[in-house]
């Protein structure tokens, strides 16, 4: 009775876009998530112009838009002296849909679950991933654990493993948990009545000079409220010593920030997560199985931004599991096309964004290119037809783009 084409452990943006894309294609597919849904995920909740494309593609571009979201048109950088520039997503500000929203994860998410179940994928909320069944060493199954304690088993040939940063699935395969120099600790918390939010409700990433090379947030929110964290590289946390509590409260009352802060009230707890980052990600495919989102740790390591690359994995993901079922290969020969297809989609995006990264540990540098494009709107235009054109980032590598720059 329980028998499967795919199953797919957890229904995050990532495993819930799997088993959509999988579910329209034929798939008989199992979804199990531990939580139910609404549910909420600490995340900085902007959803970029990745997310978008696969948001088309799943048919809810006007879901997200009609639920409790703000349209986001661009991003404002301060580096770590004070310089500040605001970058247009796009010069189009009057699309009907804006390059990138800021959702609450406790709708985003139940949204992208909702076309899981639209899409005829069976459901199992407060079902824990517990372990895989096995045959002659060979994948059959899973076994997981309901929330009255109940052990319940479902049967395929494949398994996806969707659950997120800490996953189990991914332990259970033995594949390593924790790179600290391709991890990153993150706060978030809730705010009302921040204020100085650019009219076009620009997310704001701010390289503060206490903080750096981590980064503190400001988001934009519908009803006036606000997403606000802090990030940095697990090994930058260890080797100073740094506790991410105190710093968010420091840069909360930083003397850039603490007017905006003068009439705002934290809405809820401070809540951290981690962040597997993509500058190394996790081996994604083996014998009867894949895994995906940040799973297979593929979190943009400047931005942090992980939702769209757990989303085109996901849809990646579906592919394959649709390809393994027609020729009926589930080996890990077969299955390692899906991660070559990952990677060729993301590897450059991913390097150039751990480069910049790096280019955070030069302060000088850092705070050139913002100071630089602040004055310059040649430069500033520049930069904003990076977030569209992929070639044109790829100047961001060149040494000669910021010679350049210097020159300017
Ligand atoms: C502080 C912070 C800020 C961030 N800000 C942003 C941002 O602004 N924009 C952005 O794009 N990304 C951001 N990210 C990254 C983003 O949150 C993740 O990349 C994204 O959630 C990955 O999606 P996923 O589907 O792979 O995993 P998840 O969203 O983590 O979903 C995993 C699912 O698996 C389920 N699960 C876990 N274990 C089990 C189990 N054993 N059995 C069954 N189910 C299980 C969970 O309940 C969950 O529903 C941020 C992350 C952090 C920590």
């Amino acid at each position: 009775m329980n028998f499967f084409d795919c199953i797919i452990v957890g229904a995050g943006p990532g495993g819930s876009t799997a088993a959509t894309f999988a579910a329209r294609a034929g798939l008989r597919v199992l979804l199990i998530d531990k939580d139910l849904f609404p549910r909420d995920k600490i995340c900085g909740d902007a959803i970029s112009g990745k997310s978008m494309s696969v948001i088309k593609r799943l048919g809810m571009t006007e879901a997200l838009q009609n639920s409790t979201s703000l349209p986001s048109w661009g991003v404002t950088f301060s580096g770590p002296y004070g310089d500040q520039v605001s970058i247009p997503f796009t010069k189009e500000l009057n699309k009907p849909v804006a390059p990138g929203y800021i959702c609450r994860r406790e709708f985003f998410d139940a949204l992208v679950f909702e076309q899981a179940q639209e899409a005829g994928a069976t459901i199992w909320l407060q079902t824990t991933f517990t372990g895989f069944l096995q045959e002659k060493g060979t994948i059959t199954g899973v076994t997981a654990k309901y929330a009255d304690g109940a052990e319940r088993q479902a049967f395929a040939p494949l398994v996806i493993g969707a659950d997120g940063a800490y996953s189990v699935v991914a332990k259970k395969l033995g594949i390593n948990q924790l790179d600290e120099a391709h991890y990153c600790g993150g706060l978030r918390v809730y705010y009302k009545g921040v204020t100085g939010f650019h009219p076009q409700n620009h997310v704001e990433l701010h390289f503060v000079d206490e903080a750096v090379p981590g980064y503190f947030w400001i988001f934009p929110m519908p009803n006036g409220e606000a997403n606000v964290g802090v990030g940095m590289l697990s090994t930058e946390i260890k080797k100073r010593k740094v506790k991410l509590k105190t710093m968010l409260d420091d840069l909360i009352t930083h003397p850039r920030f603490r007017d905006r802060f003068t009439h705002a009230e934290a809405i809820g707890p401070v809540k951290g997560w981690g962040l597997p980052l993509g500058s190394r990600p996790r081996t994604m495919a083996g014998d009867g199985w894949l895994l995906l989102g940040d799973a297979a740790s593929l979190i943009d390591p400047f931005t942090g931004e992980g939702i769209g690359n757990a989303m085109v994995s996901g849809e990646q993901a579906a592919i394959w599991a649709k390809k393994a079922t027609d020729t009926q290969r589930y080996d890990a020969a077969f299955l390692s096309g899906y991660e070559t297809e990952v990677l060729s989609i993301l590897t450059d995006e991913l390097r150039l964004s751990h480069w910049m990264q790096r280019l955070t540990n030069w302060k000088w540098l850092l705070n050139t290119v913002i100071a630089k494009a602040s004055r310059d709107p040649r430069i500033a235009d520049t930069i904003s037809c990076m977030f569209d054109d992929h070639d044109q980032r790829k100047q961001l590598i060149s040494p000669m783009f910021y010679l350049r720059l210097l020159m300017a």
